[in-house]
């Protein structure tokens, strides 16, 4: 399987590739060149494995003949045996209609670690078969930097650096990635906002100096193996519910895009998808867009649902390119005009394909606290902020009786245990697999938020690409 740019003009590269080079070098998104699609035989016959032979069976089409089908299961059997639940996706019912797909049963508590617990090992993978260095660089406003640590800690010929705004992640985001003390794992609290801190990073990638010496790589949702890794719970969810023969909605909490993208692609791929809700907190420019075709970014509000306090989403524009008749030239017009202005217009059939598939929903946060009431006492769940945002969506979008409707649930309540405490009256418990995160030791960098002392921190402690 080959792998384009959105803007047309990176030379396309094979799933190795296009996974060690996170963002392509015309500024654009990875994608397959065509979408592997399964009959509904063969997603019949998926029904009841497990969840990581499920996983490197929809896998395979993407990785081609980057991995043996045997290979991929080795890693698959690896990333998912780290998980608390043996499903590692529960599926839970809410009533007649709702259910709720848990993806916080990884090591770091919130969705990510589905993905970036592979995406860790194929790093380690791709890396043995060169003499290649890689030095991963990235921003996180709590969920992405610790999932990232996690999968990378230890690992041979790969150093992490993550930034963080200093004073701005919760305490429990925090710890879990500043108590990791593997020598690969360089944390750093920069004054400044998460906004701040990703501007920076993105300018490391197109910043000579350093590309020269490092080969930079990115763990954020730009990379195209972490959508990969995302398809598969849908399969997940979809089959126990009755696909192929029954179509299936999902409600999805969104920030930038990736999740509710992975589900895009599952519907490409041949799994019947009946609607996929994009669940906005305030920051909504997602809601906007698919609701009037105007996608233009207002400025981020906090809210108790922070990783998805974003107003660029970057993988909307693998969407535009996909229902815009995967045009290069377009893609780079839009976003260019989009990088000037802040605001870019919908073409009528990027609008017009949206609306087949995508509704939209917005929740305040009164919408937030009545979603994480009613799962607690309609249901006895106790929800997160994010998952709220969800089910909000799966409430309020008109869907068939008969389709059912599962909401993501992206955190652990424990891990955002305020907001959960205020509304419900109830604190969640942190999981045994981080219980003693408040009696660790803790290591990180302070730095200001400037970049010459990043970049200056970075290149003293990185290793050369080899
Ligand atoms: C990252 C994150 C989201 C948003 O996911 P996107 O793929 O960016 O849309 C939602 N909820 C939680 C808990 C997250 O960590």
């Amino acid at each position: 399987m080959d792998y384009i740019s959105t803007r047309g003009s990176a030379p396309a590269l094979d799933f190795e590739g296009a996974t060690l080079a996170g963002l392509a070098s015309d500024g654009g998104l990875y994608l397959p060149r065509e979408w592997p699609r399964f009959s509904e035989a063969e997603i019949a016959d998926m029904a009841g494995l497990p969840y990581a032979q499920l996983a490197a069976r929809v896998m395979q089409p993407f990785v081609g003949d980057c991995l043996t089908p045997e290979r991929l299961l080795e890693l698959t059997t690896i990333a998912y045996g780290r998980f608390a639940h043996k499903a590692v996706t529960p599926l839970k019912q809410f009533d007649e209609q709702h259910w709720l797909l848990e993806l916080f049963h990884g090591p770091t508590l919130a969705f990510k670690d589905v993905a970036l617990q592979l995406l860790g090992l194929l790093f380690e993978e791709f890396l043995a078969r060169s003499d290649r260095n890689l030095t991963i660089v990235g921003a996180t406003s709590g969920d992405t930097g610790s999932a990232a640590i996690d999968a990378v800690a230890g690992r041979d010929k790969i150093n992490i650096f993550m930034l963080h705004p200093h004073g701005r992640v919760s305490d429990v985001q925090r710890r879990q990635m500043t108590t990791v003390l593997a020598p690969n794992v360089h944390n750093i609290a920069i004054d400044g906002s998460f906004d701040d801190a990703q501007a920076m990073v993105k300018r490391m990638f197109n910043d000579n100096a350093l590309t020269d010496r490092f080969a930079i790589g990115a763990v954020n949702s730009i990379n195209w193996a972490r959508l990969m890794a995302q398809v598969v719970y849908y399969f997940a969810a979809g089959l126990q519910l009755g696909a192929p023969h029954r179509e299936i909605a999902f409600s999805v909490p969104t920030g930038n895009f990736g999740d509710v993208f992975a589900g895009y692609v599952a519907a490409q791929m041949g799994l019947p998808v009946a609607k996929l809700i994009v669940a906005t907190n305030v920051n909504d420019i997602l809601h906007r867009a698919l609701t009037s075709g105007d996608y233009s970014a207002g400025t981020v509000t906090p809210t108790a649902a922070p990783s998805m306090d974003i107003q660029v989403s970057s993988n909307f524009e693998r969407l535009l390119f996909d229902l815009g008749g995967r045009d290069g030239a377009l893609m780079r017009d839009q976003m260019q005009t989009f990088d000037s202005s802040k605001a870019l217009q919908l073409t009528n059939a990027q609008r017009d394909g949206a609306a087949a598939l995508f509704a939209s929903a917005r929740a305040d946060s009164d919408a937030m606290s009545q979603a994480m009431r009613w799962a607690w006492e309609k249901c006895g769940e106790l929800i997160d902020p994010h998952t709220a945002c969800g089910l909000h969506g799966a409430q309020n979008v008109a869907i068939d009786g008969k389709t059912p409707v599962v909401t993501l649930a992206t955190a652990h309540p424990a891990k955002f245990r305020d907001p959960v405490e205020r509304a419900t009256g109830n604190r969640p418990a942190l999981p045994a697999r981080v219980a003693n995160l408040f009696d660790r030791e803790e290591r990180y960098a302070e730095l200001p938020g400037d970049y010459a002392a990043v970049t200056e921190y970075v290149a003293a402690h990185a290793i050369p690409k080899g």
